[in-house]
């Protein structure tokens, strides 16, 4: 079987270590030149919209993705010569912070309280409506932290209007939360659905550093309560594949934030922490093959390595630690690789981090995981 991917990030690199166990044909699709799959897997380096690359991408037996914002006449043009799992029209509602918000709400989920913006005044109204603090983000195309601002003052409005707009925001109450955790599950085509443990995340500006799982301070009853949520959305929408979601847990109250509709940075940990990882569940599904068992190994944590890598004989001497490095020359701010840790108890798994974040020698990577280790 050849299955296309839509994306040649890191994501899909990870996709195509586990496709050559499974002996799947891959062929990705991406437009930067040298992207980290390519050294992994057949990659035409185009852009999303060039028709020899979809007519070649089209004679795939199926097509999936890795990254969600591919132009939608692309996506739609491929769809008549290939089957692309999951169905990408869930992403024209994912891919709009708004749009997203009335979709989880559908399926019962508890989001920030929220107001579409699109005008300076129109700001002005839904701070009236929100309160401050809150976070203006851009509607589409924001990652990473990238196109939103924290208002905490009013005369923060102006600036943050000048900077995001003129174009479709959002404004969502700053929720004061514990932790962000975030919830990856897999649904096969005969409509079985498998959770991962739930994953705890930490990030600084917007950057996902580090999670961990399973999740502490989670509560059985409001964990059940979120994987109803997340199976009746995965159920009622027919998707197949793999599906993360992220939440803002305070208490007991857990708020959902963000879907992303496919595998995730923060089920990194899952390579080696579980017994099926989410890309091996995630090209099984896809590919009408039976899913794996989920179950989490030993605690396990991810630590992201931005902007330089420590030698790889430090990150390697620490107990429990395994380096993926995705083939990336370092930048400020760039993802050049990710570090899994598994320890046998949680007790081993905090002092591999400590010893990790030492060796890595990164401050933001010490502060993230902090007081509280990488919470
Ligand atoms: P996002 O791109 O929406 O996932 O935002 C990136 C990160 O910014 C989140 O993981 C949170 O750490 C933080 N963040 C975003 N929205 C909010 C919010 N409404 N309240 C508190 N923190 C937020």
């Amino acid at each position: 079987m050849k299955v296309g991917i839509l994306g040649g990030g890191q994501l899909a690199r990870m996709l195509a270590l586990a496709a050559h166990r499974l002996d799947l044909d891959l062929l990705v699709l991406d437009p930067k030149p040298g992207c980290s799959a390519a050294a992994v897997a057949p990659t035409i380096c185009a852009d999303y919209e060039d028709p020899e690359a979809l007519a070649r991408l089209g004679r795939c037996d199926l097509v999936t993705y890795e990254f969600e914002n591919v132009p939608a006449a692309a996506v739609r043009r491929l769809g008549q010569s290939v089957r692309i799992v999951p169905d990408p029209e869930i992403l024209v509602e994912t891919g709009d912070r708004l749009l997203e918000k009335r979709l989880l709400r559908r399926f019962g989920f508890p989001t920030p309280r929220y107001r579409p913006v699109d005008s300076e005044a129109g700001l002005r109204r839904a701070v009236e409506e929100i309160g401050l603090p809150a976070v203006l983000k851009t509607r589409r195309l924001g990652y990473d932290g990238r196109g939103q601002r924290r208002l905490c003052a009013p005369a923060d409005l102006a600036r943050a209007w000048r900077e995001l707009g003129p174009q479709p925001l959002i404004l969502e109450e700053l929720v004061d939360f514990d932790r962000e955790v975030s919830l990856i599950a897999v649904r096969s085509h005969d409509g079985s659905i498998r959770h991962w443990d739930p994953t705890e995340n930490r990030h600084v500006d917007g950057i996902l550093r580090g999670s961990r799982a399973p999740a502490r301070g989670v509560a059985h009853g409001s964990l059940h309560c979120a994987r109803g949520w997340v199976d009746a959305m995965l159920t009622e929408l027919r998707y197949v594949g793999v599906l993360a979601m992220e939440f803002f847990v305070r208490g007991d109250e857990w708020m959902a934030n963000e879907t992303a509709c496919r595998v995730h940075n923060s089920g990194h940990w899952t390579a080696e922490g579980a017994a099926t990882s989410q890309f091996e569940n995630h090209l099984r599904a896809i590919a009408g093959l039976p899913l794996g068992s989920t179950r989490c190994v030993e605690p396990s944590a991810m630590v992201n390595l931005i902007g330089e890598v420590a030698g790889a004989g430090s990150v390697l001497s620490v107990p429990g630690a395994r380096l993926h490095l995705y083939g990336k020359s370092p930048a400020p701010g760039r993802k050049l690789g990710h570090v899994t840790l598994t320890g046998p108890t949680s007790g081993d798994l905090e002092a591999s981090l400590e010893l990790l974040a030492r060796r890595v020698g990164d401050p933001v990577l010490q502060e993230a995981l902090g007081a509280e280790r990488i919470a």
